[in-house]
């Protein structure tokens, strides 16, 4: 199946915006076909494939809030406490008979309203006297401490909508419901690779001028967050055709083939070359910083993205390219990035035109609000960066200065994954 067509977008040239990229991916990456039923336990951040639909209503029927004593709320104490005769006792599981009017019911939280009875007590509130009665105390509403049939989620109202990145709590929803299997998008198939002679595989030989591999680990890691079937294909020499026919066989089999490595514009970055041989590039440099080399295309109908080799360049390209577009092939609905407005306790020059990313922690402010710190140095290779702070604030393309106090906007790192 196609999911970017080859023509999607004519490559320019130029610097796109990640406003473009966005716009891009949402028009032109299409969800990958295939669905399967899953047990509940196995559903958790899975895309949900259509609308589900209340079968019955939740509450399924109307019950007490509370441990207390049910009445009419016709019979309710209007200016001073009064007695009533205690006729009942009904416990959570247990069938209630409806209520004699003129008494109470002892009742507990999730038993059923005895029909007739509208209003809960809470037992701290009332009083028990020697003859078994209860003294209820006045200024209680009619309706108070009972939760009605159908006021958390009505019967046939949509529950969830179809397209929806599963949490816990979905989960809960559709177990509340009554349901033991839900329909989901089928998981996408993701082909990874780094690509650099310089780079190894930790722990194996390595030459002086050699690293060990780091990104594949991180970014399988990231795909992973999204539940996507990661296939770890290894690492890629600067060849060429090595390059090509290996990026060609993986969008043979996957639905997204991921790089990180090689798109810069010097000699040994092949990644370029190697796509135009195969297929055809619809995005080549971002206006971001850190991450400007991003190569986005389409080989065979399949989508190829090569991310640059500086570890946090490849961590935030991910979070702005790789992200969306793994979400749409997933057949998610968009999840824009929520950013939360922070004080900044720092100072920081950027060019104007491109997007700036700066990694900060989190501090208690003075007067008990929180401040963002920026890690203190600035490198694209310093994984330290990433792996001592709590998120990234983004500075948009028209700002060119952050002076301590003013107000920036902070992406957590558990909301880019
Ligand atoms: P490149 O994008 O290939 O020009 O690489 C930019 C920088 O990232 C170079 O210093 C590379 O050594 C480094 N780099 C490339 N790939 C990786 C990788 N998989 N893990 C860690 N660093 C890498
Ligand atoms: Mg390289």
């Amino acid at each position: 199946m196609v999911q970017l067509s080859n023509d999607c977008f004519a490559f320019g040239g130029k610097l796109m915006t990640i406003d473009e990229a966005l716009t891009l991916i949402a028009t032109r990456v299409r969800p990958v076909a295939g669905e399967e039923r899953l047990p509940l336990l196995d559903c958790d951040n899975r895309i949900l494939v259509s609308p589900l639909r209340a079968p019955v209503p939740l509450p399924l029927f109307t019950n007490s809030a509370v441990d207390g004593y049910a009445l009419r709320g016709a019979d309710l104490p209007q200016d001073e406490p009064r007695s009533f005769p205690v006729t009942a006792r009904v416990q959570a599981g247990a069938a209630a008979d409806p209520i004699t009017p003129g008494t109470a019911v002892r009742i507990f939280t999730g038993a059923p309203m005895p029909q007739g009875a509208d209003t809960v007590f809470m037992q701290e509130d009332v009083r028990l006297e020697a003859d078994g009665s209860v003294t209820l105390p006045a200024g209680l509403k009619p309706g108070a401490n009972m939760r009605p049939a159908g006021e958390d989620i009505v019967q046939g109202a949509v529950a969830i909508p179809g397209g929806r990145r599963l949490r816990p709590q979905h989960v809960a929803l559709a177990a509340a419901l009554g349901l033991t299997h839900l329909t989901l998008r089928r998981r996408i198939r993701v082909a990874i690779f780094s690509t650099g002679d310089e780079v190894v595989e930790p722990g194996g030989p390595r030459g002086p001028a050699q690293l060990f591999d780091s990104n594949r680990f991180m970014l399988g890691a990231m795909l992973g967050r999204l539940n996507c079937e990661v296939h770890d294909l290894g690492i890629l020499r600067d060849d060429r055709a090595a390059l090509t026919a290996a990026l060609k066989d993986a969008a043979g089999t996957h639905d997204l083939v991921l790089t990180s490595g090689g798109v810069s514009a010097g000699e040994e970055d092949h990644v370029r070359a190697a796509i135009e041989s195969v297929g055809s590039l619809v995005l080549w440099s971002l206006a971001i910083k850190p991450g400007r080399p991003v190569a986005m295309g389409v080989i065979a109908g399949t989508p190829f993205i090569g991310l640059p080799g500086n570890p946090v360049a490849s961590f935030v390209t991910f979070a702005h390219v790789v992200r969306p577009t793994v979400l749409a092939l997933s057949g998610a609905a968009p999840e824009p990035l929520v950013g939360l407005p922070l004080r900044a306790a720092f100072t920081y020059k950027k060019k104007k035109g491109r997007r700036e990313y700066v990694r900060a922690s989190l501090q208690d402010a003075s007067d008990g609000s929180l401040e963002a710190v920026k890690f203190p140095r600035e490198g694209a290779g310093l994984l330290s960066s990433l792996a001592d702070t709590d998120g990234i604030i983004e500075l948009g393309e028209d700002v060119e200065r952050v002076n301590p106090g003013q107000t920036v906007r902070f992406l957590a790192y558990p909301i880019l994954l």
